[in-house]
């Protein structure tokens, strides 16, 4: 299969009309959202869905997101819409949260992973709502990369991961927030299956109290049901290994250049993901500036393609710890992950 490119922005019209009709037709479309990239097909049929599933190598038992353009499609795809749900699409939506519940009779059981609720979000890009639109269908979409690599934020990264195996990538730039969605289940008390741009407090500041799931931020305990079935899998991971540094900024930057010496003099390769406060402590070695320790969604818009870009050539790639509130808290999330929740032990 040839995959096509078009820039969303330039060639808007035709290329998201031919992808409109290229997912009703049953294909496969990438497309740019606030979030990461997503890898779409018709949410209202299973044979349409199962081919992401082939495309990105992903296990069956992991349900996808469905994306809407407008809020009131949410009363044809959940059974009811939940108390609570109202006032937090009213807020959030369009944006990066993905909300929770019982799935009605149209969602096909490959969307859910045959699991009795349906994920929903209404992203915030120009181009996703009208590649929604002009496919006239709910739109099926986890993230456009190869299962178990880092989510794609450039047309770019989807391609490394994806090319001959998907019809259309529509390139809109880099993604804003550059990491997927918050989920919210609001079956039962909302609780927060993976963090993301929405955060807690501004959840909370709606709603009252919200809960986290264990699974945020540990691993899963052998054995054990997992809430949202995607936490289970080894996710984000480049080829080297990551390690987090723990502690107050110094704290982490000076156990970080202690072990990058040693493993440095033990013949390894390693590379640093700096912050602009913490740089000066890096002098001498390789890294790179992600981000802003003071504002971390900077950090959090880089991570990923930080990780595919450093974390290809070397072997221990080294990464500061954040405070786990606000968008650090779902920095923390996917760094655990990647890192396989290896922190560096040091004296
Ligand atoms: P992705 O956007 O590729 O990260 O995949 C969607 C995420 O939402 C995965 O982590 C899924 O496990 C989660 N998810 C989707 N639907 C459900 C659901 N019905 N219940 C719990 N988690 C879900
Ligand atoms: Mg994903």
């Amino acid at each position: 299969m040839k995959t096509q490119l078009f820039n969303a922005t330039a060639q808007k019209e035709n290329g998201v009309r031919l992808a409109g009709s290229v997912i009703r037709a049953g294909g496969l479309v990438a497309f740019p959202t606030e979030t990461v990239y997503g890898l779409g097909a018709n949410g209202l049929s299973g044979e349409a869905v199962a081919k992401i599933f082939q495309a990105k190598g992903r296990p069956s038992d992991n349900p996808l997101i469905l994306h809407i353009a407008k809020k009131s499609d949410a009363k044809d795809l959940w059974t009811k819409v939940p108390p609570m749900a109202q006032a937090l699409m009213d807020t959030f939506w369009p944006g990066p949260l993905t909300l929770i519940f019982n799935h009605s009779a149209q969602v096909p059981p490959e969307v859910t992973a045959g699991l009795p609720t349906v994920a929903l979000r209404m992203p915030d890009h120009k181009t996703a709502l009208a590649l929604i639109r002009a496919a006239g269908v709910p739109i099926a979409a986890p993230s456009a990369n190869l299962s178990g690599r880092p989510s794609p934020t450039t047309a770019q990264h989807v391609l490394q991961d994806l090319e001959g195996r998907i019809d259309i990538v529509l390139d809109g730039g880099p993604c804003r927030v550059g990491l997927e969605s918050t989920v919210l289940s609001l079956c039962g008390a909302p609780t927060i299956l993976r963090p993301g741009g929405v955060t807690r407090e501004m959840l909370e500041a709606v709603i009252g109290p919200v809960e986290l799931s264990p699974a945020v931020l540990a691993p899963l305990q052998e054995g054990a049901a997992a809430p949202s079935p995607g936490m289970k899998y080894k996710h984000y991971a480049p080829k080297a290994q990551v390690l987090i540094a723990d502690g107050t900024p110094r704290e982490a930057a000076e156990q970080i250049c202690r072990a990058y010496d040693m493993a440095t003099l033990a013949g390894s390769r390693c590379m640093i993901l700096a912050t602009r406060e913490t740089q000066g402590f890096y002098r001498n070695r390789a890294y790179a500036i992600i981000g802003d320790r003071r504002d971390p969604s900077t950090l959090c818009a880089n991570l990923f393609a930080a990780l595919r870009q450093y974390g290809e050539d070397a072997d221990l790639l080294y990464c500061e710890a954040l405070p786990e509130q606000e968008m650090g808290l779902a920095y923390m999330n996917r760094l655990l992950r990647a890192a396989g929740f290896q922190h560096l032990e040091y004296p």
